[in-house]
């Protein structure tokens, strides 16, 4: 069995949806998972934001506005008259669920519930459209599976018991199709992986079925050695390691959402990234083993404060690092990078929104300098046995750029370095000229 998830573009119109049907309709058993069409989930945020201020007219026209875009859908996807019917009653049966949020009081259980219908709209016209084609497959609701905890993390245990029962009522199926993103809470509510958790739907179902691989696929050929949005001339990575992939996901690669990786690890299984416009292309493959350079990727992540303490009691002291950091967590900040010297400390974070309080918490220890707009380029790649002189290298490349920090060493698979935002698109096209070798990385 095999897990093939599709994100929002590959799905993101009738002809995109039949080219997607085309690619599955193959005798390997597999659990298809799919993403909202491209531009729902945005368009449904919106439609709950118009909700919450009790803008109930302007709701009504943001939702007739979306429904007409599925109307339209269905004309070019079916060619039966009775399809086409039958899709029209499931698109009047979910629009008028969401109208019906227009007349009541609007909570974050309401929103939860509109931003669940993009995926539930995904699946059941692509099934409907499997049925007309008369490829044999099931529609397996993910809110029978798919569950966070408490802690909003997955009820990995739960998920496998009842992915297995709803797959066992099917023994002479292959094909399944079912939902990223949506899930149910510790309360048996609606919810969801947060925005781009498709790709997480997707590693936890197939950890859950213990699948022999799980692809991703979307409109680019995997993973690149730098933001191609960005930086000419980048090239899709062959092969990464789990680890790495996690570092370039958290970091900004913005293909695969950084949890996913997780469970795929756990389970040993490989991950997939490939192309829907270019199915023959090889991709990345994710897995625990990762050959070619040292170097692999460069990813930036934007919005970082960078937050310095400088305290004459640092000398000599021991537990003023522990005092630092109680601050951090009693706002629930998590920090990313850090750096110390004997007497100040700097460090890193991407949620501000507490950013006043830690500030005047931290003063009593020192001096606090903050600055805003800043980036954290990261370097990832097998840094293990450093005898290529990657760290020359990445310096070299970044001579006229001023580097406010540097992170090395903290795992074997990233060099981190925070520089002023402004800075960054020099510094992304610096590192793609001065430390690929193209010859060992590229797909
Ligand atoms: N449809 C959701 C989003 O746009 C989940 C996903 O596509 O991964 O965030
Ligand atoms: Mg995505």
């Amino acid at each position: 069995m095999k897990v093939l998830k599709f994100g929002g573009t590959s799905v993101g119109s009738a002809e995109r949806m039949k080219a997607v049907a085309s690619l599955i309709n193959n005798d390997e058993p597999k659990i298809v998972v799919l993403s909202a069409m491209s531009g729902t989930t945005n368009a449904l945020v919106q439609i709950a934001e118009t909700l919450y201020q009790n803008k109930n007219e302007e709701a009504n026209a943001l939702i007739d506005a979306l429904h007409d875009k599925y109307k339209q859908v269905v004309e070019e996807l079916y060619t039966s008259a009775e399809k086409k019917k039958q899709a029209n009653e499931l698109l009047t049966e979910h629009f008028d669920h969401v109208r019906a949020f227009t007349q009541d009081l609007f909570t974050i259980h309401e929103e939860r519930a509109v931003l669940a219908q993009g995926e539930l709209l995904s699946t059941a016209l692509f099934q409907f459209f499997l049925e007309e084609q008369q490829i044999n497959s099931v529609l397996l609701p993910a809110l029978n599976f798919m569950k966070i905890d408490e802690d909003e993390e997955p009820d990995t245990a739960y998920i496998a018991k009842h992915l297995k029962e709803e797959l066992e009522k099917f023994p002479n199926t292959k094909l399944f199709i079912t939902q990223g993103y949506i899930c149910r809470n510790a309360f048996g509510e609606i919810d969801n992986l947060k925005r781009g958790g498709s790709d997480y739907s997707a590693s936890l179902i197939g950890a859950a079925a213990d699948v022999e691989e799980i692809q991703i696929w979307t409109d680019i050929d995997g993973m690149h050695n730098n933001d191609p949005r960005i930086v000419k001339d980048t090239y899709p990575i062959a092969e990464l390691s789990f680890d790495e992939a996690a570092e370039l996901a958290y970091f900004g690669a913005k293909i695969l959402h950084p949890s996913s990786v997780t469970p795929a690890k756990q389970k040993n299984i490989p991950v997939k990234l490939l192309n829907t416009m270019q199915p023959e292309a090889k991709g990345t493959t994710i897995s625990a083993e990762s050959t070619g350079g040292t170097i692999k990727a460069v990813a930036a992540k934007d919005g970082i404060t960078a937050i310095k303490i400088k305290s004459g009691r640092m000398l000599l002291a021991y537990g003023f690092l522990r005092s630092v950091f109680e601050v951090f967590e009693r706002y629930k900040t998590p920090i990313d990078m850090i750096t110390t010297s004997e007497v100040a400390v700097s460090l890193t974070i991407d949620n501000a929104r507490h950013l006043e309080e830690i500030v005047a918490e931290l003063k009593e220890f020192g001096q606090v300098e903050v600055d805003q707009e800043q980036t954290i380029i990261c370097v990832v790649g097998d840094f293990i046995e450093e005898r290529s002189g990657s760290g020359l290298k990445i310096f070299q490349s970044l001579k006229d750029i001023s580097v406010r920090m540097i992170s090395y060493g903290g795992s074997k698979n990233n060099i981190s370095l925070l520089i002023n935002t402004k800075d960054k698109v020099e510094a992304l096209t610096k590192l793609n000229e001065g430390i690929f070798d193209r010859n060992t990385n590229n797909a």
